[in-house]
């Protein structure tokens, strides 16, 4: 298994990939500072919990990827919380601990097939997240240091 890993700063705005509009809006994190530990996990879908400054911790799941747009060194980081908010929050600050990974980076045939993908993980993270296991570190003292 997996040892958990921590990264966090303040929410940047990303490529705007319509995200929101496909109803899958992700809180982008700078890579700045964070190369080892990226280039120590491959790109892919992960998964623990978001603690974001002054509102709470969430469940979230997460996409890392290769940033086309830079070298290969960069990866961008996009975590999905899991929890409904009436108002967008660039610039908070975001602490994630990221507690397990799902599966790969893929290339999908359609939209709707990564949609339903994204979904699936989506149900694979909030069931595990509920696990004795990984619903230890939802106190973790890195996602409390931001609140
Ligand atoms: P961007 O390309 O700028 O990241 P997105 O379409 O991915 O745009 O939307 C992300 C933004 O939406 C976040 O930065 C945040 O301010 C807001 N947001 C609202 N609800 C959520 C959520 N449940 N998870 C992540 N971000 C959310
Ligand atoms: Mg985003």
């Amino acid at each position: 298994p997996l040892e958990p890993w921590c990264i966090g700063g303040p929410v940047i705005k990303g490529f705007g990939r319509g995200s929101k509009v496909l109803g899958i809006p992700t809180a982008n994190l700078s890579p700045e500072g964070y190369s080892a530990i990226l280039s120590e996990h491959p790109a892919g879908v992960y998964f623990g919990w978001a603690g974001l400054s002054g509102r709470g911790v969430y469940k979230m799941v997460m996409s890392i990827g290769w940033n086309p747009f830079f070298n290969n060194t960069e990866k961008t980081i996009e975590p999905w919380l899991l929890h409904d908010f009436n108002e967008d929050f660039y610039g908070e600050e975001l602490h994630l601990v990221v507690v397990g990974y799902i599966r790969p980076e893929a290339t999908f045939s359609s939209l709707e097939a990564l949609i339903a993908k994204i979904h699936e993980d989506r149900k694979i993270a909030e069931r595990a997240l509920e696990l004795p296991q990984y619903l230890k570190y939802k106190d973790d003292p890195y996602l409390k240091s931001s609140l």
